[in-house]
């Protein structure tokens, strides 16, 4: 399968690292639009949130349990922001999930 995250969590894409387990893999986005800009991803090819089902959800569980400890490592102490944009109305650009980890200041308000 041609995906471009799929690379990255199997090491044929060099990525900067920031977590692993056995269902996530989490690296800095390569056009980081905050001071710390964090994608997490499940360590098997789903392809957005409308692919999310009862088979695979124990990824998404697991995203969120690794999102704190994430984020707390990356000094994320005020709070951060945590995104997924689903679809061409969402821009998503990249078809494999992923969760925008996002701080490291103070963000907007608005978010669309
Ligand atoms: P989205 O637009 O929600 O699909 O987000 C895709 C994200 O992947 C964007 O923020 C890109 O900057 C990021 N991205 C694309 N290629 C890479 C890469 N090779 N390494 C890290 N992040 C990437």
């Amino acid at each position: 399968m041609d995906c471009l995250f799929c690379k990255i969590i199997a090491g044929e894409i060099p990525s900067g690292k920031v977590y692993e387990d056995e269902y996530v893999y989490a690296f800095r986005d390569i056009a980081p639009q905050t001071p710390t800009h964090i994608l997490v991803v499940p360590k098997t090819h789903i392809a957005s949130a409308d692919e999310v089902d009862g088979a695979n959800s124990i990824f998404v569980a697991k995203i969120f349990e690794a999102i704190p400890k994430i984020a707390a490592e990356a000094g994320l102490v005020g709070g951060y922001r945590v995104i997924t944009n689903c679809g061409p109305d969402a821009c998503q650009s990249v078809k494999h999930l992923h969760f925008h980890v996002m701080g490291g200041r103070q963000l907007p308000e608005n978010m669309g």
